[in-house]
């Protein structure tokens, strides 16, 4: 029999922007009560929560919590949602699914920052009670997955599948890594997939790796290979595509993909508060956003009336 060992134990906690997982078309400028815990099923080499990740949470200092005290905790911060997120949510979802269960029995909707790297049961049960996902797509080839991540790449794209087909709102996040998954090829095959899979419609983020943990010899990425991503994927018929991981970009803004019109003006800064879990920060390569500007009339471009797919109000929750 297995048992859950990190049940309830938040490692870490903090209130973020919703922008900052990175979300940009659902609720934007909603408030998350983050959480993440110990543990998580890949072994990332560029991991950024390596402290987290790899802990057995026996090296951890943490602070034990209930299901309805953690959704108390999220409403007296004034959050709109629960945000699970720093390390694998998969790997406490014993937990993830009892207050998500409780989050949408009192109007917080539940987002999910995830690795898609699960099994199709525990995925659909998740699946019910979420709202929102990002999923990280780490690289479009199984040798990148095993190399990269000791994990495969196919249980990811049905996540990311299943995830969209179940009516729960889907961003993708791909992290470009010099060298090793960010060939013009292989981010035009990621791009083509999104089309094909997922829908020209889907938000793409497209973040900009620095050295980090097993890979700290390998160079900053450059801001122009994150532009040869952004133009790959509007070239392949991407309507949304962004650079996330960077301060002050404007392709962090919504532009509306029949007009070209501003519709979701964001602005970014970096964090000055840290979080660190033993002595080292964690997530400490997203920017923060101040001031989130929608634009929007009826969920529509003022300048030309085409409809921009944004949730702009609550979606109904599974217990409503
Ligand atoms: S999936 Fe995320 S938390 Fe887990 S090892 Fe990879 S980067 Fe770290």
């Amino acid at each position: 029999m297995l048992f859950s060992t990190n049940y309830g134990k938040v490692c870490v906690s903090t209130v973020d922007p919703i922008e900052k997982k990175p979300i940009f078309h659902y609720r934007p400028g909603a408030r998350l009560y983050s959480l993440g815990t110990f543990g998580c099923n890949m072994d990332c080499l560029n991991c950024q929560n390596f402290a987290l990740a790899r802990s057995n949470g026996h090296d951890l200092p943490y602070v034990e919590m209930k299901a309805e005290d953690v959704v108390s905790e999220a409403i007296k911060k004034g959050a709109h949602g629960i945000g699970w997120t720093f390390n694998e949510p998969i790997v406490w979802s014993e937990f993830v699914l009892e207050v998500s269960k409780e989050a949408n029995k009192r109007g917080i909707f539940s987002m999910v920052n995830t690795n898609g790297f699960i099994e199709p049961y525990p995925r659909s049960e998740l699946l019910e009670f979420t709202q929102v996902m990002n999923i990280d797509v780490k690289g479009f080839s199984e040798e990148f997955y095993k190399k990269n991540c000791g994990a495969e790449l196919r249980p990811v794209l049905d996540t990311c599948v299943a995830a969209r087909r179940s009516g729960v709102h889907v961003e993708l996040t791909y992290l470009l890594i010099p060298g090793l998954n960010d060939s013009t090829e292989e981010v035009r095959s990621f791009c083509e997939w999104v089309i094909d899979g997922m829908g020209s419609d889907t938000p793409v983020h497209f973040f900009r790796f620095r050295p980090f943990y097993r890979l700290s010899g390998l160079p900053e990425q450059t801001i122009e290979k994150l532009d040869e991503a952004y133009l790959i994927a509007k070239e392949v018929g991407l309507k949304f595509p962004y650079h996330a991981g960077v301060v002050g970009d404007q392709r962090q803004n919504t532009y509306c993909p029949r007009c070209g019109e501003l519709v979701i003006r964001r602005t970014s800064e970096e964090v000055i508060e840290k979080i660190c879990v033993k002595k080292m920060e964690v997530s400490r390569f997203c920017p923060t956003f101040s001031d989130v500007e929608v634009r929007l009339v009826d969920q529509a471009c003022p300048g030309c009336g085409e409809c921009i797919p944004v949730v702009v109000s609550q979606i109904k929750t599974s217990s409503q």
